[in-house]
């Protein structure tokens, strides 16, 4: 590895005295290996359980992701395992629907988490300002098939203008990155003091715009990825003194190897250091704006400007429980949004950029109903909507590839073809010859074949 900066290392043995070698020492060892599993796709059960988050799981080694069907089908995420705690902190201070933001989320990592892990009949928007990010995490989103998820491309003080209308804000704030020394070489070129400095503040002004978007009573998660106190302790002691926050503790166990404040105050924060816990460098906080809070600005107020769109019975019967979801138009597309959320989702999109509003269901061109990608990796997809064909391991990469594919017998229509019974996506037969509908600018694209291939089996 690369030699770690001079200064970052005085800077740990201040803060953690003779233990600062045993982490520097770690920062230049081996990765765990982990991964998140979609309950809704795979009943999966190998690896060994990630003690903080109920579908973690450590690998024995590095798997070829590129190369498992069920990465590309959204059946997990590969995250690192630290980051994982975002799961023990909404399984235990999150009791009831809510309406999520994750404001910084680009790829998704945290995104997909929460989906999977806030109580069931919860929104999540995921955001994200930097444009070229986007596509990724509304991939990401799109491919984990949850049900109700945005994505939107705004900056934070966008969200300060809507006004207090967010139960639970994420803020996995741009940091100078010292957690990632281990896995980027990239990120110790890039670390200075000054640049410490810089992100610091550059968190603050995120803190404060999500923190007029944040309900009174809501609850702010706060994580970097880094070992300093400027971006961590000294930005939870600065909402505290000057926002009003009040930090809140979240159970743990004692084998878990997780450190609290590095700054001799008994603030609670959650510090995942390398030497003491099997994951990357993470730092957690979670803070609750007082119901009280007076100065905050009631959600703006906007006028509902939904239409009813005549929706075709046939896009209506790709999805299950079609009545629980309200559709909209979206880029051309029949989209569902669930109901109880359509009304606020309606309210985020006249006044953010939103780049999916729901899932996308499928188009109408003339008399034909055209099924689209995102629905086939949904859970929303209604049962039996569609013949399905199950495909051998190399056809279901050569359909990833989106090569030729051919299937057994002769057919008519769109068709879900699967690996290991999880959707990967459509094809359209027209008697022998299939169609290969995988999206273009998601295909495996690498021509390098690897020897071994290691899948989730
Ligand atoms: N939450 C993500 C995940 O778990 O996959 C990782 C987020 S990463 C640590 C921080 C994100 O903040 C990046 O996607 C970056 O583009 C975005 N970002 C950069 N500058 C920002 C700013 N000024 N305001 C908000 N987000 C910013």
């Amino acid at each position: 590895m690369t030699a770690l900066p001079s200064e970052f290392i005085a800077s740990m043995q201040g803060i953690m005295g003779d233990e600062a070698r045993l982490m520097l020492d770690a920062i230049g060892g081996e990765q765990p290996a982990s991964i998140r599993l979609n309950r809704a796709k795979t009943a999966w059960e190998g690896g060994t359980p990630v003690p903080w988050c109920r579908t973690g799981r450590y690998l024995g080694g590095r798997m070829t992701y590129t190369f498992d069907p069920l990465f590309h089908a959204g059946a997990y995420y590969v995250q690192e395992a630290s980051s994982m705690f975002l799961d023990q902190v909404v399984r235990t201070l999150v009791d009831a629907p809510v309406l999520a933001l994750d404001l910084c989320a680009a790829p998704g990592g945290k995104s997909t988490l929460l989906c999977s892990s806030l109580p069931d009949g919860s929104m999540l928007v995921a955001n994200e300002v930097v444009r070229n990010r986007v596509p990724v995490l509304a991939e990401n989103l799109t491919k984990w098939g949850t049900a109700s998820a945005m994505v939107t491309n705004n900056a934070p003080a966008d969200f300060a203008r809507l006004g207090g209308c967010f139960d639970l804000i994420l803020v996995d704030a741009p940091c100078s990155g010292e957690g990632m020394f281990r896995k980027d070489a990239g990120a110790i070129a890039e670390w200075s003091p000054a640049n410490v400095e810089q992100c610091a503040q550059r968190q603050r002004a995120i803190l404060s715009d999500a923190w007029q978007a944040l309900r009174p009573g809501g609850l702010l998660v706060y994580s970097t990825c880094t070992y300093n106190l400027e971006e961590n302790e000294k930005n939870i002691h600065w909402l505290i003194d000057t926002l009003g926050a009040i930090p809140l503790a979240v159970p743990l166990e004692a084998g878990w190897g997780v450190t609290g404040a590095l700054d001799g105050t008994d603030v609670p924060v959650y510090r995942f250091l390398p030497h003491r816990t099997r994951g990357e460098g993470l730092f957690m906080a979670v803070l609750r704006k007082d119901s009280d809070d007076a100065s905050t600005a009631a959600p703006r107020s906007v006028k509902d400007k939904r239409q009813n769109i005549a929706v075709p019975q046939a896009v209506k019967d790709m999805v299950e429980g079609s009545q629980a979801f309200e559709f909209v138009m979206d880029r051309g597309a029949f989209a569902a949004v669930p109901k109880r959320w359509a009304r606020t989702a309606a309210m985020l999109a006249s006044q953010l950029r939103v780049v999916k509003a729901g899932t996308a269901v499928a188009t109408a061109k003339g008399k034909d109903i055209i099924p689209l990608h995102a629905l086939a990796v949904s859970v929303i997809r209604a049962e039996g909507a569609f013949p399905s064909v199950e495909l051998a391991y190399e056809d279901a990469i050569a359909y990833l590839r989106r090569g030729a594919l051919q299937l057994e017998g002769e057919g008519r229509g769109y068709c879900l073809v699967t690996y290991k019974s999880v959707p990967l996506g459509f094809v359209k037969r027209i008697g022998s010859r299939v169609n290969n509908l995988y999206p273009q600018e998601w295909r495996i694209m690498t021509t390098y074949a690897p020897d071994e291939v290691l899948t989730l089996e």
